[in-house]
């Protein structure tokens, strides 16, 4: 046939199924084609164009595309083989087209050279991550359909490669889309190069059962046919066949067996209108013949995940041949045959006939794209089924999964920890990047590592994507830096606990110290130390944990001291007792002394604005209440009248209070998001957060926050019942 003929040929194929076809731009497409590829030959000697004329004509004929997908058929080898780019293609042809060309190329250019088999399932995301459009990877299926029927010009060696790389790529992408004949043709021409002995034996035994049992297969058909009429099931198509090599070839190696021993070689199939005629062709099959338990499958009640849908049954027959019988609609059996492209097709010549929620599949490649037309519904039919993933190449051609977003650093520390440690510098595709640089599918990675690297800076911590990354950092700031982490652990466990009136050495005495090592679990103060200084744990955390020590700190301090300090004359004696702070103490004035310790109580936590009072604790200075926190009530005042003091805030507060509030709330989904969303709006900082939920239904939200002032609390106050479903906010006191 000349190469003219194969084209009238293939607007043949087009016309039957779409006579609205824009043949005018793809004979153009032809016509570029031919002339981009003058001169170039195929390994048999033909005109280069046969290919692309050919894949062209699968495209057709398999899965019914549509015009633009016919002309990147046609294209499909133009921008890899020869000068054309994808700007003239856009020029002459349109976007799209040029896009799905450029498609095509740059999955022509992934090289599968990894044999490992946990990289195959990371090779196929990738290749459906990388086209995007759904039409790039049909094309490429068959592109890859059409190398295979002419491999046999090609080397030993190639046949090998390529015959592996369909059987575990292509084929099971081909699944994944539910075309199940190209999935077929694929698996069985792979296994022709990979196992052409086992390959042989079947088809020679295949050819000797067709005509053993040809006259049984007429039989049942005959039968079949005839109790379909006398029931009144109208336009059922019945045909049998013997199954297809490489299932027999998987079932012989999977369970070991021989192929006289393979249950049933033989699969009939029933295609009805509906699906209440499925179910009674099903009656009909199991009347007629003996079923063979357990091996009825209701795939339309439950449809496979890559939408196929069908009846599947054994059965006995004449003689002891068992056989399978496959039942289902005239629509599922598209879907079966031409997967994702038979829903396409339908959609596109507007006969979206059959109820569109079973395409669930689709549906969730196209999430919010209901109601768009035909032509809408192509362009928006992407793969975005790994949006959250990248996938990417090391130097050697394995693939590495990565979240997205991912960066050279998260690559590093997914090699080995060390590789990060050491790194220096970082190369995509060959040229150097920056760390922050965002992997694209299909880039090749390489990181430049040296022995006398400086090993990860702390901004790495923030750059890299992947939680495995991160704490592999922190990891190597621990080990590394313990020096450093111990003297900047030391210090903010230090500060943490003046906080509490208490010192270091108070808390390491003897006494106090095994007591407290055996509570955190460190073996030494200098590992605790570390801990914070990497980020392990915080010194606010730790503090927390040793609260009762601490409080036993105290209490004994107390104990020691001679006598209670009733009186304003013994203040004195409580300022040497404790370390004093400065300047106005903490905001407040004290009436009648100047620079005496002061805090706030932790039952009602005030803070300026708020009415409050002040009491002379034993050995801790004053305690500053609120007046109205039942502590402070008029009758506690009364009984130990020398121990309350008039205080009031000073006017030159510029410090931060810690106070604490209580939020309930009807407990829904994100109502802690929402509530943490008011506190950073308002640049409140928190410094503990509680919830817990009550077996009626409500959370109960204990927040510990600093703010400035009374009228900064009230802000917050205020926004915060403005959230949906909270009731109240309070704040405890007593
Ligand atoms: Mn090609």
């Amino acid at each position: 046939m000349t190469m003219e003929e194969r084209y009238e040929q293939l607007e043949a194929t087009i016309r039957s199924y779409n006579p609205g076809a824009n043949f005018q731009q793809i004979r153009a497409a032809y016509e570029y084609a031919a002339a981009a590829h003058e001169g170039q030959k195929r390994k048999d000697g033909s005109p280069f164009v046969s290919h692309p004329l050919a894949v062209a004509q699968i495209v057709a004929e398999e899965l019914h595309l549509d015009s633009e997908s016919i002309m990147a058929a046609l294209l499909h080898d133009t921008i890899e083989d020869t000068a054309a780019t994808h700007e003239d293609l856009a020029k002459i042809f349109s976007p799209t087209v040029a896009d799905l060309v450029e498609g095509v190329s740059k999955l022509t250019r992934v090289h599968f050279t990894s044999k490992v088999q946990e990289q195959m399932e990371n090779l196929r995301k990738m290749l459906l991550a990388m086209s995007k459009d759904i039409r790039v990877i049909l094309v490429k299926i068959a592109d890859r359909l059409h190398n295979m029927r002419t491999m046999e010009y090609q080397t030993p060696e190639k046949q090998k490669q390529k015959s592996f790389e369909t059987m575990e790529i292509y084929a099971p992408i081909a699944h994944r889309l539910g075309m199940q004949r190209m999935k077929w043709e694929l698996e069985d021409l792979s296994l022709k190069y990979l196992d052409p002995v086992g390959y042989q034996e079947i088809t020679d035994a295949l050819e000797v059962k067709e005509a053993e049992y040809k006259d049984f297969m007429e039989q049942v058909n005959q039968q079949i046919r005839q109790r379909v009429k006398e029931d009144g099931i109208g336009d059922a198509v019945v045909y049998g066949r013997l199954k297809h090599p490489y299932s027999i070839y998987r079932k012989m190696y999977t369970q070991n067996k021989s192929l006289n021993e393979i249950f049933d070689l033989i699969a009939f199939r029933v295609i009805v209108d509906t699906v209440a005629d499925c179910y009674n062709v099903l009656g009909i099959v199991h009347d007629l013949y003996k079923p063979i338990l357990g091996r009825f499958k209701d795939y339309i009640g439950t449809p496979k995940p890559n939408m196929y849908q069908s009846l599947h049954t054994t059965v006995m027959g004449a003689s002891g041949i068992p056989f399978e019988v496959q039942i289902r609609t005239h629509e599922m059996h598209e879907i079966a045959e031409y997967g994702i492209a038979a829903h396409w097709k339908y959609k596109q010549n507007g006969q979206g006939k059959g109820d569109e929620n079973s395409y669930e599949w689709v549906r969730r490649l196209l999430e919010n794209q209901d109601g768009a037309d035909a032509e809408e519904f192509i362009h928006s039919l992407k793969v975005d089924m790994f949006a959250d993933e990248v996938f990417v190449f090391t130097p050697r051609g394995d693939v590495i999964n990565l979240p997205a977003g991912a960066t050279p650093i998260d690559y590093a520390y997914t090699i080995h920890s060390a590789v990060g440690n050491h790194m220096v510098g970082a190369k995509v595709n060959g040229r150097i990047v920056q760390y922050d640089y965002q992997l694209r599918n299909g880039d090749v990675v390489e990181v430049l590592t040296s022995q006398s690297a400086r090993g990860p800076s702390r901004d790495w911590i923030k750059i890299a994507r992947s939680s495995e990354a991160r704490s592999k950092i922190r990891q190597w700031f621990k080990r590394e830096r313990r020096d450093e982490n111990i003297v900047a652990g030391r210090a903010s466990f230090e500060s943490e606990l003046k906080r509490c009136g208490v010192t270091i050495k108070e808390l390491a005495s003897d006494e106090n110290l095994p007591a407290v090592l055996k509570k955190l679990s460190y073996n030494t103060l200098d590992d605790m130390y570390a801990a914070i200084g990497y980020g392990g744990i915080t010194a606010l955390k730790i503090v927390g944990r040793l609260r009762e020590e601490i409080q036993k700190i105290i209490q004994r301090r107390q104990a020691e001291l001679p006598q209670p300090v009733a009186e304003p004359a013994k203040q004195e004696a409580a300022k040497q007792a404790a370390p004093v702070r400065q300047r106005a103490v903490q905001g407040i004035i004290v009436e009648g002394m100047a620079n005496c310790l002061v805090k706030f109580a932790k039952c009602c936590t005030p803070v300026p604005g708020d009415d409050i009072v002040g009491f002379i604790t034993k050995g801790y200075g004053i305690s500053v209440h609120r007046s109205d926190c039942p502590n402070a009530s008029p009758e506690r005042r009364a009984k130990e009248e020398g121990r309350w003091l008039k205080v009031s805030w000073a006017e030159s507060a510029q410090e931060t209070y810690h106070t604490t509030l209580q939020v309930t709330a009807k407990d829904r989904m994100g109502i802690i998001v929402d509530i943490s969303t008011v506190l950073s709006s308002t640049k409140t900082r928190v410094c503990s957060l509680n919830a817990r939920t009550t077996p009626d239904g409500f959370a109960l939200t204990e927040i510990e926050i600093e703010v400035s002032d009374h009228q900064q609390l009230q802000t917050v106050i205020r926004r915060l019942e403005q959230i949906s479903g909270v009731m109240r906010v309070t704040r405890p006191a007593g």
